[in-house]
Formats: structure tokens, C-alpha cells, sequence
């Protein structure tokens, strides 16, 4: 579908502004990719919507199509979605903090209780203590405890099926010994039941966890987001972790859940080694989800060329001596674009990292009138300033309705510019105080 995308947004050509039908032809194809990353059908619905107010009328920049235009504000957009802000485990104010780890069966949470262990233990230099809270199957303890060893961690666990019972004595057993963590690993089901909530707001009750937190297959797909609507509309849940990211799933859930929770996705299993646990990063799974990072790197490189062809450009035309008015008006147009003066000042020696220069920008209606004067000039004298004559500049000003005493500031100002330009471009630079508006 990646290439059927790309191949549609190519055929979206022409300049200027995002249109109406540049959009509708993109967001066919979008909605398309986000339902096949599996992506809840109202999610997309939303997102679309909040695309188009965001495209329509939208500048394409120089680089790009109007395509590529929609799809760096989709991709923007998506990852503004899945969450700027960069969540992490809720500290209690006195220790332990208490993770409980909650979901259906086979999501991966008894896994995911010993990644978050390492994890923390790596970059904590935490010491915790884990809890057997599945005591249906025996096998789901002997799986904890193994975890457990491999780590060095302690596990508690007991062969009875007080669950409640169990998760205060292990707390207990937590506070002798200090451990400034305690994850508690619980029962899952193969789909959510009263049963088990009831189970687990017992323990919610006894242990008071700063986290509680939703192990989501990724794989599932948009079944994860109303999982996890379930889970959070019983237990309140402080965040969620997405696992098995490490095969070809679009990752899909990851919107689904955010979108329909609004909670902090805070970790990514990508494998099943207990290292195998990532920080989630919302950009990477935004190209994940539109399965296009291609795509993505080319729209960045296609800026990054443009702006360096641009400026060599210029470059190359004060070496030859051939800067006229139109290119003028071009390099305001670029320099009102880009904003501040970067492309040209990464090209003077000494000078890239002037702060000073950093944030300067051309007024907008200095740009406004210096376009005005050109565009009354004849294309001769556009390309030829020598033949601006006394009479020539009362015609331009007559034409553009500026006084000659502005038009004779302007021609000034670019013979200035010119002249420091050239200066910059051969070599004999001595300073920026010349340029006109410094
Ligand atoms: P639980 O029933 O929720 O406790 O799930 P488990 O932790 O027992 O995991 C179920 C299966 O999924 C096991 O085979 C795990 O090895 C596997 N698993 C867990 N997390 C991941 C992951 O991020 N990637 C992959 N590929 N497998 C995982
Ligand atoms: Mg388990």
C-alpha cells in the first residue's frame, strides 16, 4: 500500500497553496494506510478531519509537492497525537513504588514485569522486589520466579489462591527488606470479565500502586484500544506499555489506544529477551503507522537540498557578478520563508554561529515594498540596474505608488547588499555592519 500511497501523491503536482482537491486525494490514501496499520475506524475518522482544517490553504514549500506537503502534516500531526510529552513511571513519595501490571492473557506482562525490572535496575540501580499475583496456573509462577533468577531479583510468591492475601505479604516482605520497587504481576483472561476486575480492584484496594499499568499486544490492533477503554474505565490506569512492536505490525494500537484513553504509552517490548524494552518514541511510531519512513527521509532530505542548492546559488551569482533585482526579490522570498537568515550565514566564515544573526529577519513590509519597486521596473532594468536613470525612477515610483525617495533607498540597499555579498563570496569579508537593516 506504501507504494500505491506514494504513487497517488505523486500525481498531486503544482505549487502554491494545499488545495482542496490535493487533500481529498491524499486523505483517500491516508485513511487507507492508517486502516490497514489497523487503526479504530473512528480514530481515523477524527484524523482525518483534523488533517484537512490542518492542510487546507497550507504553504507547499519549494521542495516539496503537495503530497509530500500533506504527509509531513500527517506525520507531524500523528506524533503530536501519540504524545509529546515523554511519560515515565510515577515515583512514590516514600519508597517502594508500587507497578502493577495488568492485561489479558498472553499480552506479555509476566515478560514485561522482568523488562521493567531490568530496565529499572539499569537505570535506577533500583533494588525490586516482584510478586506472583497469578496463582491459577502453577506454571505462571515458576515463569516469574525464573525471570526472577535470571536477574537476580527476588520474587514473592505463595501456593495458595488469596491473591489479596499474597500481595500484602509480599508488600510486607518489601518493606523489611527495602526494596525501593515492588512490580506486581497478575492474572490475565482471554477477554476482559467482571471476574477478574473484581480480582484485580481487590488488590488495587490493598497495595494503592502509583502505577497501574496496561501490558497491550500490538499485534491485536484496534481490539487493544476497546481492551484497553475496559481495563481504564475499572481501574484507572496511570499508563500503558505496547508490546511485540519487534514484528511487522504497523503498531496500529498505539494511536487506537492513545486516541481512546488519552494515557502515556511508556514502553515498547520489542522482543522477548528482557532487554528487549524500549522508551516509546511517538515519531518513530508515527512513520511506523503511515509505513512510510521512505517517504519521511526523503521530504527531509528534498528541504535540506533545496536550501544549500538555493544558497549556492546566490553564491554562485556574486561570484560571476550577475545578482540582478529579480534574484533580489527571490532571496526575500526565500529569507521570508525560511525565517531567519541560517542557509546565508552558514556560508560566511566565523559567522554560523552568531547569535546575533540567529533570529534576524528582513521586515515584511520592507519585503513588500522592495517587491513593489521591482515589479515596475521593466525586465531590463530588472536585470540591469546601471540603466535606473533619474527619469526611469519616477516612472517605477509613479508605478508602484512609493515616493523616488524610497525607490532611490531601495536601489541603494541592494547595491549594498550586492556589494557585501560579493565581498562574502570572494573572500574579503571584513563585516555584517553593511548589510541594510543591521
Ligand atoms: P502474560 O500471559 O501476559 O503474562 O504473557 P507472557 O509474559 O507470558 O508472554 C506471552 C508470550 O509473549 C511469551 O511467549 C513471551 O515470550 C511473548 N512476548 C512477550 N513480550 C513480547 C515482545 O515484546 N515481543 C515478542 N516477540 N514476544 C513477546
Ligand atoms: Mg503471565
Amino acid at each position: 500500500l506504501s507504494e500505491k500511497l506514494q504513487k497517488a501523491l505523486r500525481k498531486l503536482t503544482g505549487k502554491g497553496k494545499i488545495s482542496e482537491n490535493d487533500i481529498n486525494q491524499a486523505s483517500r490514501e491516508i485513511r487507507l494506510a492508517l486502516l490497514e496499520a489497523d487503526v479504530n475506524f473512528k480514530v481515523v475518522k477524527k484524523f482525518i478531519k483534523t488533517i484537512k482544517a490542518e492542510a487546507l490553504g497550507k504553504e507547499v514549500q519549494e521542495s516539496l509537492n503537495p503530497g509530500q506537503q500533506i504527509i509531513k502534516i500527517v506525520n507531524d500531526e500523528l506524533t503530536k497525537m501519540m504524545g509529546s510529552d515523554t511519560a515515565s513511571i510515577i515515583e512514590a513519595k516514600h519508597i517502594p513504588t508500587i507497578i502493577m501490571m495488568v492485561g489479558l492473557q498472553g499480552t506479555g506482562k509476566t515478560t514485561t514485569v522482568g523488562k521493567l525490572a531490568n530496565y529499572l535496575i539499569k537505570n535506577k540501580k533500583a533494588r525490586p522486589l516482584l510478586i506472583a499475583g497469578d496463582i491459577y496456573r502453577p506454571a505462571a509462577i515458576d515463569q516469574l520466579k525464573t525471570i526472577g533468577a535470571s536477574l537476580d531479583v527476588p520474587v514473592y510468591s505463595e501456593n495458595n489462591t488469596d491473591v489479596v492475601a499474597i500481595v500484602e505479604n509480599g508488600l510486607m516482605q518489601a518493606d523489611r527488606n527495602h526494596n525501593d520497587y515492588v512490580i506486581i504481576d497478575t492474572a490475565g483472561r482471554l477477554e476482559i470479565d467482571d471476574q477478574l476486575m473484581d480480582e484485580l480492584k481487590n488488590i488495587v484496594d490493598v497495595a494503592h500502586p502509583e502505577n497501574i499499568i496496561l501490558v497491550a499486544d500490538a499485534m491485536t490492533g484496534q481490539v487493544a484500544a476497546t481492551v484497553a477503554e475496559g481495563f481504564n474505565s475499572k481501574l484507572k490506569l496511570t499508563g500503558l506499555i505496547l508490546t511485540k512492536l519487534d514484528g511487522d505490525t504497523r503498531g496500529g494500537a498505539a494511536l487506537s489506544i492513545r486516541e481512546v484513553t488519552g494515557l502515556p504509552i511508556l514502553f515498547t517490548g520489542q522482543g522477548e529477551k528482557l532487554t528487549e524494552l524500549d522508551t516509546f518514541h511517538p515519531d518513530r511510531m508515527a512513520s511506523r503507522i503511515l509505513g512510510m519512513g521512505d517517504m519521511l527521509s526523503l521530504i527531509e532530505k528534498a528541504q535540506q537540498d533545496f536550501d544549500a542548492k538555493e544558497a549556492e546559488k546566490v553564491a554562485q551569482k556574486m561570484r560571476e557578478n550577475t545578482f540582478d533585482f529579480n534574484d533580489f526579490v527571490d532571496q526575500m522570498d526565500q529569507m521570508q520563508k525560511m525565517g531567519p537568515l541560517d542557509q546565508i550565514i552558514k556560508m560566511i566564515p566565523g559567522m554560523a554561529n552568531n547569535p546575533a544573526l540567529k533570529n534576524f529577519k528582513v521586515p515584511d513590509k520592507q519585503i513588500a515594498h522592495t517587491k513593489a519597486i521591482v515589479y515596475s521596473m521593466t525586465p531590463a532594468e530588472r536585470e540591469d540596474p546601471d540603466l535606473l536613470n533619474p527619469s526611469r525612477r519616477r516612472r517605477i515610483a509613479g508605478g508602484c505608488g512609493l515616493s523616488v525617495v524610497e525607490v532611490n533607498r531601495m536601489i541603494k540597499q541592494f547595491k549594498q547588499a550586492k556589494d557585501m555579498m560579493q565581498k562574502v563570496t570572494s573572500g574579503n569579508f571584513k563585516g555584517l555592519s553593511n548589510l541594510p537593516g543591521m
